[in-house]
């Protein structure tokens, strides 16, 4: 779509900036001034526009709020050395809302509408993008339901949104995870593959209740038989054995399509590392750390790009990993990914976006 987008601004009077204490950054409880903004309506998204943060209007009998007709995005904006803002990988995000958005019977947003409205966005608020030292801006792009109606159908209206919130030094400790046996994320023709709303709330009580037995995620295994690893957490995940760096494929639609798993998986094969996109069972896991095979294991996601993980509880039973060894594959590839993000080395894959 060539026609001019026309996106009316309507600047906030009262920045939050000076208050803000970007040393002291947690992730997403500071969002930045403004605001992009989309309307669904008479089948056209219309009327797009920034204007200041602030709360909406919901009727309470809006669908979303019922029926959680909503999808959503991740993704990241950096400054580089000479002040410019580099977002990583955005025509990626761009493409899975909207792969989850189709799932999910909801109109896609046009890759202009997306783009465009980021790009003005991030313009507006520029300021908000950190400047400290592995910092970022996170950016949230989401999508749902605006009809106010209580029977279940598509709704007919929708909004679209685009939020940013500065985020700090994510450099995570290492986690202790368990293997979650009971409870399932995804099965086989679910939406485990869209980043839908839903699968988020239904994710929160049985993390809650490994959290309370002291592990930090979960690593989930497969709807149907337990016994296949899938992701962990908000995080694909990501093993070492034997050299050999292998992860679950995305074949069977119950895994979020990761944008840094598939990074971590271009890396990985230009870094000299052999890759199998293949289910790990539990019992494989189990044997690798018992025998002392296991080397490394990690998770990938865009809040902290690679999380190390120390602990796996499988069946009742905590297995500590080995200490990472000096040029771990995990340490290489989060440099590497992190030197692309913050453009400190050239750009080979067409993965930065300049604003
Ligand atoms: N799995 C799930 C369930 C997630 O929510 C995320 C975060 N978007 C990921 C994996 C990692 O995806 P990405 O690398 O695109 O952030």
């Amino acid at each position: 779509m060539n026609k001019t987008l026309t996106i009316n601004i309507n600047k906030s009077k009262h920045s939050k900036l000076e208050t803000t204490n970007f040393d002291e950054l947690s992730f997403g409880q500071i969002i930045s001034d403004h605001m992009f903004v989309a309307e669904y309506k008479d089948g056209e998204w219309q009327d797009l526009r920034i204007e200041p943060y602030g709360p909406l209007q919901i009727n309470p009998a809006n669908a979303t709020l019922h029926y959680g007709q909503s999808v959503f995005e991740g993704l990241k904006a950096y400054r580089n050395e000479a002040g410019e803002i580099l977002v990583f990988r955005g025509d990626a995000n761009q493409r899975r809302l909207n792969e989850s958005a189709q799932r999910m019977c909801i109109p896609e947003v046009p890759e202009e509408i997306f783009m465009e409205g980021m790009r003005k966005l991030l313009e507006v608020d520029k300021d908000w993008i950190p400047k400290q030292a592995g910092c970022s801006l996170y950016i949230r792009p989401f999508i749902f339901a605006a009809d106010d109606y209580l029977g279940i159908r598509p709704s007919n209206n929708y909004k679209f949104m685009i939020l940013t919130s500065p985020v700090g030094n994510y450099y995570s400790k290492p986690v202790a995870v368990k293997v979650e046996t009971q409870y399932a994320r995804a099965v086989e023709g679910g939406t485990g593959a869209a980043k839908a709303a839903g699968n988020y709330a239904g994710s929160l009580f049985p993390a809650r209740k490994a959290q309370k037995e002291g592990y930090d995620q979960l690593l989930w295994t497969d709807g149907k038989t337990h016994q296949y690893i899938e992701e962990s957490g908000t995080m694909n995940v990501m093993f070492v054995i034997d050299g050999t760096l292998i992860t679950a494929p995305i074949s069977t639609g119950t895994i979020l399509k990761g944008i840094t798993r598939d990074s971590v998986l271009i890396l990985a094969k230009e870094m000299g590392m052999p890759v199998e996109e293949r289910f790990l069972t539990v019992s494989e896991l189990e044997d690798a750390l018992l025998s002392g095979r296991l080397e490394e294991a990690f998770g990938t996601g865009t809040a902290a790009t690679v999380a190390f993980i120390r602990l796996i509880n499988i069946h009742n039973k905590d297995y500590v990993l080995p200490e990472k060894a000096a040029g771990a594959f995990s340490d290489r590839v989060l440099k590497r990914l992190d030197d692309i993000k913050y453009g400190k080395v050239a750009d080979d894959h067409g993965w930065i976006m300049k604003i």
